[in-house]
């Protein structure tokens, strides 16, 4: 069982071709509108020599048009690389060298990032009318030109993404068409269809955004892209536009659920919200659960793809603080430092293995061989970095980052731990813990809190209160106040910036 996206597109045209496909604050574009501009976006690019596995680069912020770019280069049989606007111009450049991308869309929100480094002199395309590239109407290929066909597997290649570069520079990662295929087939569990209005607000670049975004095109429904996020602009979209998906990721739960006017909002036409890429705290969970319609689902995995756990938080209440349990095709197992299995019961890095998983890194072997774990019967998993314990109904209990686990005197720390302590106290809005050298421990944890607002409570109370809760070997050793966390465009804490910010003093 295998289709195209792209193809499902022309369908809906041919079926409903009045119905609202996208719809950004700018534009609306109907099926119709959608297949047609699909179509020439599709032929310009074949006319331009591009060909079957060929990979378009876009650096831009959500709209209509960067959707429908996406859609037009899988219709022409080609890769996107959709790129981080958010990133630095210089790793920007070696991803889209990387990427190998022929032709680069871009948009006003991003020129001042792609600077003349990432043209690296491939022809670029405004996706709106500022002057960052070529004028897109101008480009398209003349109404009514139809692509060359094309034919593809499971294994064709259908992104390049970039993983979220939390513990390093990103890593590209390529995704078959197979993988995308496997979302949309979930999609019937979550009730897709022609009457879905998604709302989306994290950027679509991300496979967060793009695990959403696929299926709800794929069964006919209703994309509403937010350029940027805002508390205020979300809850009147969603009201407005009887939104019946989302995905969003925990620190947005937390800001919505902290707004004053979150339950003077009629949000009772959702039915399912999703979240993933971060931690969700179960007590958020819970509040979310209690507060606002419709079923909420947790997923936990990687670009990687090595697999996939779900949590089906409104089903399972008293399951709050896991990830759930593996999807169906996913193989999630535990290992320890020497590469063993754990015993049941035992935390241990997690390792993950799906039938959508990269075949490795682009262009990076080495990379890719440090990434994987070879069952005994010789499986082949991914590595998730993450450690992790299974509880007796197969639910998985997520600790931290292996590369965020703390090692002193010899006893290991989780932050997390911490960290849910921390959040405990009545004046801490958001805190997050970090290990750094200390001579007498090797690493010692030291935590970062930011308070309510109009709070005005000395850390020192809060540092205390919360030593006076952990036990002898983890308590911090400093607490510092933060006015935020630094986190990335889509939610997640940078402990590296922390680590790094408190080394320069
Ligand atoms: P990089 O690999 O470049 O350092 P990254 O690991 O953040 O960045 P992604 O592939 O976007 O890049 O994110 C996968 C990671 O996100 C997982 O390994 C895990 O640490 C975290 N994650 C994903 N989903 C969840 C979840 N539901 N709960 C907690 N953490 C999650
Ligand atoms: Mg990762």
């Amino acid at each position: 069982d295998f289709g195209l996206i792209a193809d499902l597109v022309r369908v809906h045209a041919a079926e409903r071709p009045n119905s609202i496909a996208l719809r950004d604050s700018e534009r609306t574009l109907t099926y119709s509108a959608l297949s047609t501009l699909m179509d020439r976006i599709a032929s310009a690019l074949q006319r331009d020599g591009l060909q079957k596995g060929d990979v378009i680069a876009v650096c831009a912020t959500s709209s209509v048009h960067y959707a429908a770019v996406f859609l037009g280069a899988l219709r022409a049989g080609l890769a996107v690389a959709p790129l981080a606007p958010s990133s630095t111009p210089a790793s920007l450049a070696r991803m889209q060298g990387d990427a190998e991308a022929k032709l680069l869309f871009a948009d006003a929100t991003t020129a001042d990032v792609i600077g003349p480094e990432i043209a690296n002199g491939i022809p670029r395309i405004a996706l709106d009318s500022s002057d960052v590239g070529r004028d897109f109407d101008d480009w398209l290929a003349p109404a009514g030109t139809l692509p060359a066909k094309v034919e593809l597997q499971p294994s064709s290649p259908f992104n390049i993404i970039y993983s979220s570069g939390t513990t390093g520079e990103p890593k590209g990662i390529v995704q078959g068409h197979g993988m995308r295929w496997s979302h949309v087939k979930r999609g019937e569990r979550y009730r897709y269809g022609p009457d879905t209005v998604t709302l989306l607000s994290t950027p679509l670049y991300s496979n967060t955004t793009l695990v959403v975004f696929f299926p709800t095109i794929a069964f006919g429904g209703q994309v509403i892209l937010m350029a940027k996020f805002d508390v205020a602009g979300y809850l009147q979209l969603a009201e407005k536009h009887r939104v019946t998906h989302t995905m969003l990721v925990p620190v947005q739960y937390q800001r919505l659920m902290a707004h004053p006017a979150f339950d003077a909002h009629d949000l009772s036409s959702f039915q399912f919200k999703f979240s993933t890429s971060a931690p969700f705290g179960a007590i958020l969970k819970a509040d979310v659960l209690k507060r606002w319609p419709g079923g909420l689902i947790e997923f936990y995995g990687m670009t990687e793809g090595g697999g996939t756990c779900i949590l089906e938080a409104h089903l399972h209440p008293d399951k709050l603080h896991t990830v759930g349990r593996p999807a169906e095709g996913s193989d999630i197992r535990l290992i320890d430092d020497e590469g063993k299995e754990v015993a049941p019961g035992c935390d241990g890095e997690v390792v993950g293995n799906s039938a959508g998983m990269m075949v490795g890194y682009h262009r990076q072997p080495e990379k890719t061989r440090e990434a994987e774990w070879f069952a005994p019967d010789g499986k082949r998993f991914i590595r998730t970095g993450d450690v992790g314990r299974f509880d007796g109904d197969g639910f998985l209990t997520l600790f931290d980052r292996k590369k965020d686990m703390i090692i002193s005197g010899g006893f290991n720390i989780y932050p997390s731990d911490l960290e849910a302590v921390l959040r405990g106290h009545p004046s801490v809005a958001d805190a997050t813990v970090v290990g750094v050298p200390s001579e007498l421990w090797g690493e010692t944890p030291i935590g970062f809190v930011v308070r309510k607002p109009g709070d005005t409570t000395d850390p020192a109370v809060v540092l205390e209160w919360s030593n006076a809760q952990l036990g002898k070997t983890q308590r911090l050793a400093g607490l510092y106040l933060i006015a935020e966390l630094p986190r990335s465009a889509i939610g997640k804490v940078l402990k590296r910036e922390l680590r790094e910010q408190h080394a320069r003093g």
